[in-house]
């Protein structure tokens, strides 16, 4: 085990992405924010808004002060705007329940709405280097290739590393292990993976193809399009139903279904409807 810890650590000093706004700091708030931009989201698209998101709202008590209609439309162009709300709703627990100041453990971290198992052990990690395995998708996957199983994240720490423990199998995920076509010739730990082919340029693979319907053709598409038109009408101000309907002219879409999807990022939390009048929440 020590010599894969080796392997990885040595292999993220020259080649990990250290330099990633959110590695280089220790501040639980931005770390807080990077994780939620990052959820379903690419770090290139993430970058730009990350740092427009911090200088609006540079602190917890900021973004807990501001109206949900304002963080919606500073989140344009993240996409999955509930991540929004949840991240302001959070920001608002901690100035009520915790003096603004994010908690280190992870009963408290757990207790915020919105802040699941990997979500509060990677803020342990980033923002208060603790040693816990933050595991998502990606980091579960390149465990299990490596120990074929027989060994839980946690116990692939090495003690007081867990910072760039967990910064570095996220870096191998998202360039080397990843999901469909691992670059095994390529790996810095082939040596020492359980996974690894005896002849790596075995790995080749042709990638399966997808089945996927259309994105333009998914309610989060349509979801997207509606938050998009209610970001640009000046604040306070909404639109009818019957108009959002007409200017969106999504062919597939009919008038109940649009109802339908405004209804349900009302019940979400996102979007105000009153009488017929839709507008972002306040
Ligand atoms: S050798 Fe292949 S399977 Fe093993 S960690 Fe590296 S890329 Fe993943």
């Amino acid at each position: 085990m020590r010599k894969l810890q080796r392997r990885l650590l040595a292999w993220y000093a020259r080649n990990g992405r250290a330099q990633l706004p959110w590695r280089k700091t220790r501040n639980p708030y931005r770390i807080l924010v990077s994780e939620f931009m990052l959820q379903q989201t690419q770090v290139e698209r993430v970058l730009p808004k990350y740092r427009a998101f911090i200088k609006t709202y540079p602190t917890l008590e900021t973004l807990a002060a501001a109206s949900v209609a304002d963080v919606i439309r500073q989140w344009q162009g993240l996409g999955y705007n509930s991540r929004a709300l949840r991240l302001k709703r959070i920001a608002e627990t901690v100035v009520k329940q915790f003096g603004g100041v994010l908690p280190r453990d992870l009963e408290s971290l757990r207790s915020l709405k919105g802040i699941g198992p990997y979500t509060a052990a990677a803020l342990r990690a980033f923002a208060f280097e603790c040693d816990d395995a933050a595991v998502d998708t990606n980091v579960r996957r390149v465990v299990h290739r490596l120990t074929l199983g027989s060994e839980e994240p946690q116990a692939l720490v090495p003690r007081g590393r867990g910072h760039e423990w967990n910064s570095a199998l996220m870096d191998l995920g998202a360039a080397i292990c990843t999901a469909r076509a691992p670059k095994c010739s390529i790996c810095p730990l082939r040596k020492v993976c359980a996974a690894a082919p005896i002849d790596p340029a075995a790995t080749k693979r042709a990638r399966p193809k997808s089945a996927a319907i259309p994105f333009e053709r998914t309610t989060r598409f349509a979801r997207g399009r509606v938050i998009d038109r209610l970001r640009r009408l000046p604040a306070g101000q909404g639109v009818s139903l019957l108009v959002l309907h007409r200017e969106l002219a999504m062919p597939d879409r009919t008038a109940d279904d649009l109802k339908a999807i405004v209804e349900s990022l009302v019940r979400d939390g996102l979007v105000s409807l009153r009488g017929r009048q839709v507008a972002l929440a306040e």
